[in-house]
């Protein structure tokens, strides 16, 4: 059994590391940040405030919440609606930190993703993935970068989507939501005592990728 926890800030890199692992090395891979920002959709599709913990468990029974793999991978479904795309947008980006505040929430989504996990070969990423959701899994990272560098790729990603886009709202946005992950009171974005830390900022995607395989063939 591989479990892989890979966990970090946002635009530390984690998703585009996990894929090229999960291609590497044949094994699944869940982004379980993807569940978050589904939650965070579904209670502003009911008419929550996501800032409410209150508002946000009233509507969390209506959200029909499902996790999918395809042949492409991963695939959120919000009441059926295939929403893997609708989720990666700045709204969706507070909503998933407003309401991966609450307790019934993680609740729901650790329970999900353990479930997932279960007897499966697979690469996790997320917050507290070495922390909480599998604090026995058999490799665990950190990635980190500064929050300019994380911004710039964020920035990156999604101008061509959105013209209008300022790096300095994405900077903005970048240090609300680390100062939001990193101080919450239920399982904070924090670093697994036994997790190896990877500073990706000056590092391109697959030397990354090749600093982790070497990291998993040496253990
Ligand atoms: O990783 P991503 O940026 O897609 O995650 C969206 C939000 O979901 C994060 O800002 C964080 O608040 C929350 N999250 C979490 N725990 C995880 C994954 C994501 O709290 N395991």
């Amino acid at each position: 059994m591989i479990n892989i926890a890979l966990d970090g800030p946002s635009g530390s890199g984690k998703s585009t590391i996990a894929k090229i692992l999960a291609k590497k090395l044949n094994i699944a891979y869940l982004d379980t940040g993807a569940m978050y920002r589904t939650i965070g959709l579904g209670a502003i599709k009911y008419g929550a405030d996501t800032k409410s913990e209150a508002e946000v468990i009233a509507v969390l029974p209506k959200i029909d919440f499902k996790v999918g793999f395809e042949a492409d991978g991963q695939h959120v479904y919000l009441d059926g609606e295939d929403v893997s795309g609708l989720i990666r947008t700045p709204q969706a980006d507070m909503a998933s930190s407003n309401v991966s505040r609450y307790e019934a929430v993680r609740t729901y989504l650790v329970e999900m993703q353990r479930n997932i996990a279960r007897n499966v070969d697979m690469v996790l990423d997320g917050r507290d993935i070495g922390t909480v959701v599998l604090p026995d899994a058999n490799y665990k990272f950190f990635l980190t970068a500064s929050p300019e560098i994380r911004a710039k790729r964020r920035f990156d990603e999604r101008k061509d989507k959105n013209p209008d886009l300022k790096f300095e709202d994405v900077l903005r946005e970048v240090n609300e939501r680390d100062y939001q992950d990193s101080n919450r009171a239920i399982s904070p974005l924090r670093q697994a005592e036994d997790a190896v830390l990877i500073d990706t900022g000056d590092m391109t995607i697959d030397e990354v990728a090749q600093t982790i395989i070497s990291f998993i063939k040496e253990k």
